[in-house]
């Protein structure tokens, strides 16, 4: 790699770097591993827009004192956050005014071809790679997931990981090869599989339909404690040891109540050759309905409404950004003042 592109990098990255600092985001995001970009963006004083953009993804405006950042409502959510990374970046560099298109997605930092990419876009490169997915929360991740690095060889650990990044799965496996979990031949492996054959594989078999704006989250008792920020359509597949031969099941009244919808719902053997021993379960459901909030699965027997061996929380809430108009939170600001 030549040396102005390594600067070029560092910039992104360093500037990358102060921003959390500045914004406190290590103790800020607590378990969440999802960087808030949107709020970034708001609070570094521009104004954002979400708007029907085709072929552009987005686009940096400055007008004297007045800044703006415009981001399409027609790519799903980790394309769209990542591009609003990328934005940030050309703010906070105090780069030219500037539109972007599909090339920031497709270009990739580690090949040679990228040293034809101008100055001010590998800075905003870095900055979005750095920014929304820092070391730091690579490494949040590895720990509350107890991952090791064979875990990174599989697909479906990148998709998994990209859903909890509120990224594209793309970006994360290049932020992975940027903080050494991936050989670049693993990564070049990784970006070939298509992360709809590895839904489909989550969803075994059942009827989906349109995958268009459907990403299918699988969680786990390690997704305890976790913010799931999901589009209106996607589906969760829920994977749980269960103590079923003492009597305990997993519940989830509590869900139901509050409008997710049960697809599916089985339970297999974990050791067939062992009577009384350990079942996965397999719940399958949809949350369009369901409403944001924190939620708690609890393993238990049926007839006890007190015990529990184990229990899951996750906090739920819908993604914002994907509608027409002025980002919904900084338009409230601007009416209460
Ligand atoms: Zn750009």
């Amino acid at each position: 790699m030549a040396y102005n592109d390594r600067l070029a990098i560092l910039r992104g990255m360093k500037a990358a770097e102060r921003l959390h600092r500045d914004l406190g985001s290590r103790k800020a995001m607590d378990r969440s591993v999802r960087v808030d970009v949107f709020s970034a963006i708001a609070r570094a004083g521009a104004i954002l827009m979400f708007k029907s953009l085709d072929p552009l993804l987005g686009a940096f405006m400055r007008e004297g004192d007045l800044m703006g950042v415009m981001l399409t409502v027609r790519r799903p959510i980790g394309q769209q956050r990542f591009t609003g990374a990328h934005e940030l970046g050309h703010l906070i560099m105090g780069h030219e005014p500037h539109a972007d298109d599909e090339g920031i997605l497709r270009r990739a930092p580690m090949e040679g071809s990228y040293a034809q990419v101008p100055e001010q876009e590998r800075e905003a490169d870095a900055f979005a790679s750095n920014f929304l997915l820092p070391k730091f929360l690579l490494a949040k991740l590895h720990d509350q997931q107890s991952w090791d690095r064979r875990n990174y060889e599989n697909p479906h650990t990148l998709y998994q990981a990209s859903l909890r990044f509120g990224a594209s799965y793309r970006a994360t496996i290049q932020a992975y090869e940027r903080d050494g979990f991936l050989s670049s031949r693993q990564r070049r492996t990784l970006v070939g599989v298509m992360p709809r054959d590895l839904k489909a594989e989550l969803v075994d078999g059942h009827d989906v339909g349109d995958w268009r704006d459907r990403d299918v989250w699988r969680l786990t008792e390690r997704d305890e404690g976790s913010v799931i920020e999901a589009n209106r359509k996607d589906l969760f597949v829920l994977k749980l040891k269960e103590h079923g031969g003492s009597g305990y099941l997993w519940t989830y009244e509590e869900l139901e109540r509050a409008g997710f919808l049960v697809l599916k719902d089985e339970a297999e053997a974990m050791y067939p050759e062992r009577i009384g021993g350990p079942r996965r379960r397999y719940i399958l459901g949809e949350a369009s309905a369901l409403e944001n909030g924190s939620y708690t699965l609890r393993e238990r027997r049926p007839w006890r409404a007190d015990d529990g061996v184990n229990q899951v929380t996750v906090h739920f809430r819908h993604a914002l950004g994907r509608e027409n108009g002025q980002y919904a939170p900084q338009l409230d600001r601007l009416a209460a003042n």
